[in-house]
């Protein structure tokens, strides 16, 4: 089925209006009239080509994958969603649901690679999947969330990617109570780390280097801010760290943050910037250390982070735009000038 969507038709050009092709519902699928989508840092990544070797972009790229929306068709054998309901959509949209990470819920470090939400080869249609920047997705009912009934729908939408990358990470090291825990970015990722982090119990401290957001980070649940730009205010931190989570989108200085960290304490690396990142050898050695990355999280952890998230009332802090603003969202996300997570409400493009 035709349906309405923005697309970047290359790496230099503006996201523009497209029209995709959906396929119908297959026995197993969920037709979503699209209401919210986010706007994750990596679409912008994407849509401009900046992870050409690792993932090189196919365009047109319709990208999303921070999906809010309402059920409108099911195919036979779903089970667990109906029409009307609510549902969401995050990063993946498949996977072979039988290697040894499938099978234990871990479908997001699936032996084949997931089918990732855009950009990557569609099993169904031969082309390659299309995000949720458009007015609706159809999706294996294994891959869809559920989401309660009374949260705020566009601040929730965030969850699906910025806050599951960073749950997970913070949830898979055991931060707790008692832990001295930092945050790296006050973007997308960072506001919700901050925000988990301080849920979680840890003594949480922003790292930002963006001094206009020491009120907004303390206010997120930093119990500290640290400037990083300032070197005094750094040192002041260094050896002290049980687990530091990374969120930062473009090249900085990793050995700084390697400097904070205690014996055995961990640097966990969730932005994914253009360029690799060089890194001391004697920042790792002493005292003892661990340097890590984690990528998005799985299904089961997923639902049980909404489920954790309607629990305590956390959501995301955003800033609504139509999708004629897309393009200007993004010049301001290159400059870190978000709070904290711009969102689509795809009643615009109806
Ligand atoms: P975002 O909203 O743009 O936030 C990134 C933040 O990083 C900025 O707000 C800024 O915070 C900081 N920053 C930006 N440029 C910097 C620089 N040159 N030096 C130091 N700090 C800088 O991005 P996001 O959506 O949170 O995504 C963050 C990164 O995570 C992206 O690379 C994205 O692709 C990646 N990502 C990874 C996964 C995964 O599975 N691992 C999932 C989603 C996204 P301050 O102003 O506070 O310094
Ligand atoms: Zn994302
Ligand atoms: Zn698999």
């Amino acid at each position: 089925m035709s349906t309405k969507a923005y697309a970047a038709p290359s790496a230099k050009s503006p996201l523009a209006p497209h029209s995709i092709t959906r396929r119908d519902p297959l026995p197993a699928d969920v037709q979503i009239d699209i209401l919210y989508c986010g706007v994750c840092h990596s679409d912008l990544h994407q849509v401009k080509d900046e992870w050409h070797d690792a993932a090189p972009t196919v365009y047109p790229c319709v990208p999303g994958h921070e999906i809010v929306g309402r059920v409108t068709k099911v195919g036979g054998g779903v089970t667990k969603i109906k029409v009307g309901d609510l549902a969401a959509v995050g990063c993946m949209v498949d996977s072979c649901r039988t290697c040894s990470s499938c099978k234990k819920g871990l479908e997001n470090y699936c032996l084949s690679f997931p089918t990732l939400t855009y950009n990557a080869p569609d099993k169904h249609s031969g082309g390659v999947t299309y995000g949720g920047y458009s007015d609706r997705i159809v999706v294996d009912e294994g891959f869809v969330l559920r989401v309660n009934e009374k949260a705020d729908l566009a601040a929730t939408a965030p969850l699906l990617c910025a806050g599951i990358t960073t749950y997970s990470p913070l949830r898979h090291w055991g931060v707790k109570a008692g832990q001295k825990v930092g945050v790296v970015g006050l973007g997308g990722l960072g506001h919700m780390g901050v925000k988990f982090a301080h849920a979680f119990g840890a003594h949480t401290v922003l790292f930002t280097t963006s001094p206009n957001k020491i009120a907004d980070g303390k206010r997120l649940g930093a119990d500290e801010v640290v400037v990083s730009k300032n070197a005094d205010e750094m040192k002041k931190h260094a050896g002290s760290f049980d687990f530091i989570l990374d969120c930062v989108s473009a090249e900085h200085d990793l050995n700084a943050y390697l400097q904070l960290l205690k014996l055995d304490g961990t640097l966990c690396l969730v932005g994914a910037p253009e360029k690799p990142l060089p890194i001391a050898a004697f920042n790792m050695l002493l005292p003892r250390k661990q340097f890590a990355g984690s990528g998005i999280g799985g299904i089961a952890e997923t639902q049980e982070m909404l489920d954790f998230c309607a629990a305590k009332g956390i959501t995301s802090d955003v800033e609504v735009i139509p999708i004629q603003k897309i393009n200007e969202a993004y010049d301001r996300l290159v400059k870190g000038d978000v709070k904290y997570r711009f969102v689509i409400d795809m009643a615009s493009l109806k």
